[in-house]
């Protein structure tokens, strides 16, 4: 298809060295055939153009003192890729990996992402090369005061709403949010995923990981069929991957492994979700330490993994929830899911999936919920913060619930509807990325943007 080869080349010449931003764009585009073909005006528009080119990249270096006096410096970034919709909205990862071709990528999926929640919020990332990894609570705390004396002047409640992400959860929040007043003087909610005490909302640290599952139970009752009594498979053991394990209990699955950047647990009668809360969200630590309380579950440290693949998706299992991070499951991890009888995969990381893995699933006909429309209960309840902050209340946890599960359930409706209407029933991908493009396209296009 000569527009994905001459985007595509055009952005390896313009923005050299970004293989997972170039890996979303031409997913992206791959889908977008049969509506180009139907509407002529996209290419009139020259939307394609547009739409991959960030309205605005922010780079800037974070210095902060460690605990030794010693001067340190990363890099840090905010990307404010579209504001069609509304203001810039998503999150920040703090990760060694972390650089200007990873915030892209993250940016132009949450485009497409925040449309299909069908709420009024742009498209946006940022990030630090950052490693959390052993730090203190001081030296996390002067790095969050630091990144945020650079980010505070390009933010704002009705410009740019940053949030979490890997490395960024509650405790970074509140640092950098600690630091915005400070400088601001302003309680305004400017980023959401905060405490509950100063302006959180209830269900959001939830919110990710309960919304995947809420896709995947819409994704089956559509077949007929259920999560209760399914065996299931978790990768991560972050936010993504703990509320994931937790609503999959609670809808009657049977949750058995997670893995972090050490390695993975095998728990075969269930991942006991009391340890992996301790273990993970108060005492930071390995997953290591989880079967030294659960001797009857297996341990699997990275060193041992085979070929570099992730020994989860080799686990027999009939639903899988990557929840870790990009390009985590390959084809050969999805050739083995599927021959193990997976039938279902709902990505609550970022292109968790490579294409290779997605070609695979979607050969085999089973239920693929891409990250774009299985992870967007997380930013949806941003969103549902944003609201909350504006009118200064706070809902319930059974009004945030009500609204983040009707909200999955309207971008199952939106996704399976395109599926079907460009003639590909079941075939989400092409569903969520139509489904998302058009919106954010044609309000481009009304715009002059
Ligand atoms: N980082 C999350 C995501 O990838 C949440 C973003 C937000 O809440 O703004 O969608």
């Amino acid at each position: 298809m000569p527009y994905v080869q001459d985007t595509l080349a055009a952005l390896r010449r313009t923005s050299p060295a970004q293989d997972e931003f170039y890996q979303a764009v031409e997913e992206i585009l791959l889908s977008l055939r049969p509506l180009l073909d139907r509407d002529p005006r996209y290419r009139a528009n020259n939307i394609i153009d547009r739409i991959v080119e960030p309205e605005r990249q922010i780079m800037f270096r974070v210095t902060w003192i460690d605990d030794k006096g010693r001067i340190q410096v990363n890099k840090g970034y905010r990307i404010q890729f579209n504001s069609t919709l509304g203001p810039y909205k998503g999150g920040l990862r703090f990760h060694p990996s972390v650089n200007a071709g990873i915030i892209k990528f993250l940016g132009f999926e949450q485009i497409f992402k925040n449309a299909l929640t069908g709420l009024p919020i742009g498209g946006a990332k940022g990030g630090a090369n950052f490693d959390p990894k052993g730090k203190s609570d001081n030296e996390i705390m002067r790095f969050c005061q630091s990144f945020m004396t650079e980010l505070y002047r390009h933010i704002g409640p009705t410009i740019d709403v940053p949030a979490g992400d890997i490395g960024v959860g509650m405790r970074e929040i509140g640092y950098l949010y600690g630091q915005y007043k400070r400088l601001t003087g302003s309680y305004d909610g400017v980023l959401t995923g905060k405490g509950l005490k100063w302006g959180g909302s209830l269900v959001r640290k939830e919110a990710t990981g309960y919304g995947a599952v809420y896709l995947a139970e819409n994704m089956l009752r559509a077949k007929k069929e259920s999560l209760e009594g399914r065996v299931c498979t978790v990768s991560g053991a972050g936010n993504v991957a703990i509320y994931t394990i937790e609503k999959l209990y609670q809808l009657g699955a049977i949750p058995v492994t997670a893995s972090d950047s050490g390695g993975m647990i095998y728990h075969k009668t269930g991942i006991n979700l009391e340890t992996l809360k301790r273990i993970k969200e108060v005492e930071r630590v390995s997953l290591e330490a989880y079967v030294k309380e659960h001797p009857d579950a297996v341990y699997t440290p990275v060193e041992q993994y085979p070929e570099g693949r992730n020994p989860v998706w080799s686990i027999p299992c009939e639903a899988a929830f990557p929840s870790a991070t990009q390009n985590e499951l390959n084809g050969e991890d999805a050739a083995e899911l599927v021959r193990n009888g997976c039938k279902l995969v709902c990505e609550g990381a970022n292109m968790p999936s490579t294409p290779e893995a997605i070609d695979v699933f979607l050969d085999a006909k089973i239920a693929f919920g891409p990250g774009k429309a299985a992870n967007a209960g997380g930013v949806a309840t941003s969103q549902l913060e944003m609201s909350q902050n504006a009118s200064m209340h706070q809902w319930s946890f059974e009004e945030v619930d009500r609204r983040l599960r009707e909200i999955m359930a309207n971008i199952y409706i939106s996704i399976s509807e395109t599926a079907a209407e460009f003639g590909e029933p079941g075939n989400f991908v092409l569903g969520a990325n139509i489904a998302g493009f058009r919106k954010v396209a044609d309000a481009m296009i009304e715009q002059g943007a």
